[in-house]
């Protein structure tokens, strides 16, 4: 496979430049996998340069032909897009299953916005007094700084990439350290079907701190768009209130799964394995803390005890294999911390709970009696552990659900009306009811309290990127 391991500044690709590297590992047997470049606030300030000067002429291209570019990515992908998720595999050490499947959600968002770039609306009133005209415009927010998470390496670059290349503003994409190659393939893929130089930059400083603020300084970015933790999120707030850039932020969740009294087994713990076990846990949404009503609840568990048993552990690039590797041994143990604290705490330990083969490998696990609001509740898990509250009140299991700081993700199984009316009782910004995976480009994602701010897809995505101007004519 050609990999792109340097920064690409300008429509070019260029190692960094004081020339230093660092390893691309593949967490399912720790191998370097490469050695990419590391960008110097230098390098970052170029990328600035680079996407300043191409601003103005992308937000001039007729929004026809910026849709054409999205809509060439979105086919070149397509023909691609088994090498696409093997590059997943190999840095992430997602399943299989999970790369094709990111594969093809990612590729979507170009697909999406190309149609999106045509259908940007306007606005036109009279006002009151009746003496104007108030046309609305809605124009490119301006030179905008991406930054992505390891977890979705593809999904997280294409969700931001294509509104704001739809909008007509160029683009400085940060991707995370552990995961830039997927990146770099998406970029060279905007390379290949034309997108004009300067108009989409790649960077990766290490450590990305000073380098980030130093570009939103800058007074040609005027837009961040942030994928990643909620500590990191916050931090990224105070540093654009210095120079008022316009913030969308899609920061970490920590999803409640509820079981209704008269619940449909069998599709709640076939929905539920996918809420908890897409992409190894490690998402954003996946159903972090299960709350199950008593009358279900010993049923539950072991249904779910016994589909955990089928999940086939081990390195990606097997097909077969359903849970791949957590994305390093860091991530591996921080779980493994989790899961040790909440067994001490008195939580019994169903299944799982070890560490498995050379590499980032951790168990699908299953832990019950787990007391609501101990770390494992508080904590985004990111790993193969399913977490049991048992309840016997719905308005106690919505009052623990609600009891977090974040608001992202929640899921509800029941009877539709009961579950729909629960669902509007959390305190989420996605909801899904009977089932266990919501997102869809076409659809706005994104959460409420310290979840993030903003929407991404769905026809709000390319707003983020809008901004209003307002023409007052005279009538
Ligand atoms: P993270 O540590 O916050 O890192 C995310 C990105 O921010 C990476 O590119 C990282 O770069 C960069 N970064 C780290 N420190 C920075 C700083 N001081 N200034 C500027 N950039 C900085 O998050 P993660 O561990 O990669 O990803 C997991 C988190 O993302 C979870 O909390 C998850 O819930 C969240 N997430 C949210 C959504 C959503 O849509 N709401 C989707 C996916 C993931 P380096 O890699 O170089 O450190």
């Amino acid at each position: 496979m050609n990999l792109h391991t340097d920064l690409f500044i300008g429509g070019r690709w260029r190692p960094g430049a004081d020339g230093g590297r660092f390893d691309v590992v593949d967490p399912a047997d720790l191998s370097t996998l490469a050695r990419f470049a590391v960008a110097t606030e230098r390098d970052c300030m170029d990328a600035v340069d680079a996407a300043a000067a191409a601003q103005q002429p992308w937000a001039a291209t007729a929004p026809r032909e910026r849709g054409e570019l999205l809509r060439a990515a979105y086919s070149v992908l397509t023909a691609e897009v088994e090498q696409f998720a093997e590059l997943m595999v190999r840095e992430n050490g997602k399943s299989w299953a999970d790369a094709l499947g990111e594969a093809h959600y990612a590729k979507e968002f170009f697909r999406w916005f190309a149609e999106e770039a045509v259908r940007v609306p306007g606005d036109y009133r009279l006002s009151p007094a009746g003496d104007k005209h108030i046309v609305v415009d809605r124009q490119p927010v301006g030179v905008s700084l991406l930054i992505t998470p390891w977890n979705f390496p593809a999904a997280m670059a294409t969700r931001k990439l294509a509104p704001a290349l739809a909008a007509g503003c160029t683009t400085i994409l940060k991707p995370a350290a552990e995961t830039p190659l997927t990146a770099a393939y998406v970029v060279e893929v905007l390379r290949r079907v034309g997108v004009p130089d300067g108009v989409v930059n790649l960077v990766t400083p290490v450590p990305p701190g000073p380098a980030v603020r130093r570009m939103l300084d800058r007074p040609e970015v005027r837009k961040l768009s942030f994928t990643g933790s909620t500590d990191i999120g916050r931090e990224l707030l105070h540093a654009c209130a210095d120079t008022v850039v316009s913030a969308s932020m899609e920061l970490g969740g920590n999803a409640p799964l509820i079981v209704l009294p008269g619940a449909d087994l069998d599709l709640t713990v076939e929905e539920a394995l996918l809420a908890k076990l897409r992409n190894g846990g490690a998402a954003c949404t996946a159903a972090n803390r299960f709350y199950v009503h008593s009358s279900l609840h010993d049923a539950f568990v072991a249904r779910m005890d016994a589909a955990l048993a089928e999940v086939k552990a081990g390195p990606g690039l097997d097909r077969t294999h359903a849970l791949g590797a957590l994305v390093s041994v860091a991530e591996r143990d921080k779980v493994a911390a989790l899961v040790e604290a909440a067994v001490a705490q008195g939580a019994t330990l169903v299944r799982g709970g070890h560490a498995g083969r050379t590499g980032a490998f951790y168990d699908a696990t299953l832990l019950t009696g787990v007391i609501h609001g101990s770390p494992l509740t508080r904590t985004e898990i990111f790993g193969p552990v399913t977490a049991v509250i048992e309840y016997d009140d719905v308005d106690e299991a919505v009052r623990m659900a609600n009891d977090t700081v974040h608001g992202l993700m929640a899921y509800v199984f029941g009877e539709q009306r009961a579950a729909t009316a629960v669902a509007r009782r959390l305190e989420a910004g996605m909801v899904a009811v009977n089932r266990g995976v919501a997102s869809d480009p076409a659809a706005p994602f994104g959460g409420v309290k310290q979840s993030g701010l903003g929407r991404e897809g769905g026809f709000e995505g390319i707003l983020e990127f809008l901004e209003e101007k307002y023409l007052a004519l005279t009538v």
